[in-house]
């Protein structure tokens, strides 16, 4: 990269963000389209200093990530109407002082969803109710998909499913539940954890479309168990490319080279694998 005096500033904020393949995906579709800018990852340990910073030094967009999804609204002068809607931004565009917040992870889980299965008129098992879930719940409503949501914790499950008019499953009672397709949103399965399924094994029944969002390691416990039953397997890469892609068409008005994010951070994965 040719950095100089007139390089645009991008970064996540967030913490931990220490592990974020967000730099590779980012930097990678600067490169391949020319571009003069860097994206770096700024761990931040309260947001209205976030914020501040932002605005001081012109950076000209961000993704947020745990724990600020939520807790950066009160901070933006405007907000899309979808992040309005699910209640957390990811992406921030700084368009000259003025920060407006986007939610580009319920877009990115759709599309991932949609280069593998139609959704309208499906039935889907979302696990967890966390801001990943509210998006994709969110998401999937407004596609024609019938939600149902499973949690762990009662209170936080009722109080998601009420605001999506679905029903709520305790996570215990999940054996007798049937969908098209299941989303698992919880971090169970995540690295180092790797031997964890959110679900009983069985309920993986042969023609469900299965997609794990979370993407370290690409095939988690549940996606293996699911390809083993004979389900389709989306992993929680598809949905991290795609939430990026759509914060690049946001913060440069271009079209995301989809292809080279995809190899940035496939590689920047296994990488990983290979330390491990
Ligand atoms: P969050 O708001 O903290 O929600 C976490 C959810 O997981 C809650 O419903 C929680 O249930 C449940 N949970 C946590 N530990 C559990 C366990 N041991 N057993 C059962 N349920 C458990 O987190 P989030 O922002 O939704 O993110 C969730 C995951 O998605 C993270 O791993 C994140 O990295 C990943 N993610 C991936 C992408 C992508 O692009 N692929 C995008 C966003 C997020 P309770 O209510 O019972 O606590």
């Amino acid at each position: 990269m040719n950095l100089n005096q007139h390089t645009a500033l991008y970064g996540v904020i967030g913490d931990p963000v220490g592990h974020s393949r967000s730099p590779a995906l980012h930097n990678a579709a600067f490169l391949s389209t020319g571009l003069n800018a860097v994206y770096l990852a700024f761990e931040g340990k309260e947001i209205e200093g976030c914020i501040r910073g932002i605005k001081a030094l012109g950076i000209k967009g961000v993704s947020v990530t745990i724990p600020f999804k939520t807790a950066v609204i009160p901070y933006l002068d405007e907000i899309d109407p979808l992040a309005r809607r699910i209640g957390a931004v990811n992406t921030i565009v700084n368009n000259k002082g003025r920060l407006k917040g986007y939610n580009t992870d319920a877009l990115g889980a759709a599309k991932a969803l949609e280069e593998r299965t139609k959704l309208r008129g499906m039935t889907c098992l979302i696990i967890g109710a966390g801001g990943a879930a509210k998006a994709i719940g969110f998401m999937l409503k407004e596609k024609g998909v019938t939600v149902s949501i499973v949690n762990r914790t009662r209170k936080r499950g009722e109080t998601l499913a009420r605001s999506l008019g679905c029903p709520f499953v305790p996570l215990v009672d999940v054996e007798g539940e049937k969908g098209d397709i299941l989303v698992q949103t919880t971090p169970v399965g995540m690295y180092p954890h790797i031997n964890q399924c959110p679900v009983p094994e069985h309920i993986l029944e042969q023609g469900m479309v299965v997609m794990d969002i979370v993407y370290v390691p690409a095939e988690t416990r549940l996606l293996k168990s699911s390809r083993n039953r004979g389900c389709a397997t989306i992993s929680g890469v598809g949905m991290f490319i795609h939430q990026g892609a759509e914060q690049f068409r946001l913060w440069t008005g271009m079209d995301p080279p989809v292809e080279v994010m995809n190899k940035a951070v496939k590689e920047a994965l296994s990488e990983q694998d290979e330390r491990n």
